[in-house]
């Protein structure tokens, strides 16, 4: 006897919206998560143009505030480019969550409050042992567990990463009124703080960088963010995460198909996470309905392609001696640093 359909593990935002997918065409399904209520996270809370439809597709509404588009600088110089497709969002983790919460509830997805412990997938089923004890028993799993998923680990799918190079991100809000209604991206000397405008009089500040890097640091050395953020006074605590760079052999064993940050994750330099990861809740839900897991592989290679080769190779300038040319290269060539900006606004 199976416990559901389709069992997610993890409930951010990509387990919610696979749950959610599942639900919009029939699919019964169980999410397994073992943080309640509203979850916050360290995030950049930028939600590129492309995840709006998303947004109409899973039928949620989250406060947001419009973003016109991105905005490169340096202690010198500024780019900007608007979205030629019209605006994406500043999200507040904690709004995009409550709102996919909600939708959650309204469409039937069930919840449990535990973490998955053992996972073990065949061509039969899907078997999850929970930390409350309960062996649950499923049609199809996926694993939305987020970076360092434990069912990429238990299935044998993770790739140890090497420790050189590694990056990670750590954010801050502050009690503001936005001065601008673009992302800005500081490419200051110790990494890139993401600004991204969240509410009226709220203000996202994410820094991107190696590991030993110390926020109030950064920002010291950033003379221009300083001066923006001067007199504002923080609205949250400092939250982190990473390292960033996490790597997949395979995205599906047997009937489990992994998605968002647990099926492999670059950097979040092009604030791509969250549309990748919708989409991939989507093409997860499509194969399981068609009974195709060897389907969601082959779509996961082709709808993160751009993202990882893009992204790869950003962080691999970010990460050199050219990074101090990142900035001037762009405002040389605006064609260029338009077009990269509207691809990632897809
Ligand atoms: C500093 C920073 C800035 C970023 N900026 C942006 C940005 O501007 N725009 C953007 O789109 N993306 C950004 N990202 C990336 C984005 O945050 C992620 O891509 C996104 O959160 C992925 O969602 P997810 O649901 O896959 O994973 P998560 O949000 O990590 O959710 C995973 C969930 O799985 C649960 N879980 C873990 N283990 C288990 C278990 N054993 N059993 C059950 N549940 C489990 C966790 O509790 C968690 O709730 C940023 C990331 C960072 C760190």
């Amino acid at each position: 006897m199976s416990d559901a359909e389709l069992l997610v593990v993890g409930g951010g935002p990509v387990g919610l919206a696979t749950a959610i997918e599942a639900r919009l065409v029939g699919i019964d399904a169980l999410v397994v998560e073992p943080r309640e209520g509203v979850i916050d996270k360290a995030c950049g809370e930028g939600v590129m143009p492309g995840a709006g439809a998303v947004f109409g597709r899973l039928g949620i509404a989250p406060r947001a505030v419009p973003i016109s588009g991105i905005d490169y600088r340096d202690d010198r110089r500024s780019v900007q480019h608007r979205f030629a497709r019209g605006p994406g969002f500043g999200v507040r983790r904690t709004e995009l969550h409550r709102a996919l919460l909600e939708r959650a509830e309204q469409l039937g997805v069930r919840r449990r409050a535990a973490r998955a412990e053992e996972v073990r997938s065949g061509e039969d089923g899907v078997v999850v042992r929970t930390s409350d004890g309960r062996t649950l028993r499923a049609d199809w799993a996926v694993g939305a567990d987020g970076l360092h998923s434990p069912v990429a680990r238990a299935l044998d799918l993770a790739v140890p990463e090497p420790a050189r190079g590694r990056r990670y991100g750590q954010r801050r809000h502050y009690r503001i009124q936005a001065w601008t209604d673009l992302v800005e991206v500081h490419w200051v000397a110790d990494g890139e703080f993401y600004v991204t405008p969240l509410a009226d009089g709220l203000v996202g500040v994410a820094l991107l960088a190696r590991r030993g890097i110390r926020f109030d640091d950064a920002l010291a050395r950033a003379p221009r963010l300083r001066e923006r953020l001067d007199g504002a006074t923080p609205a949250s605590g400092l939250r982190g995460a990473g390292p960033f760079r996490q790597r997949t052999r395979a995205r599906t064993r047997g009937r489990t198909l992994l998605v968002g940050d647990a099926s492999g994750y670059v950097d979040a330099l092009t604030a791509e996470g969250l549309r990748i990861g919708f989409a991939q809740a989507g093409l997860a839900v499509q194969a399981i309905r068609a009974q195709d897991a060897a389907r969601y592989e082959r779509e996961w290679l082709a709808t993160t392609r751009e993202f990882r080769v893009m992204t790869e190779r950003l962080v691999r300038v970010a990460s050199s001696p050219l990074r101090g040319l990142v900035v001037p290269t762009a405002a040389r060539f605006p064609g260029l640093y338009a077009r990269a900006v509207e691809r990632i606004a897809r």
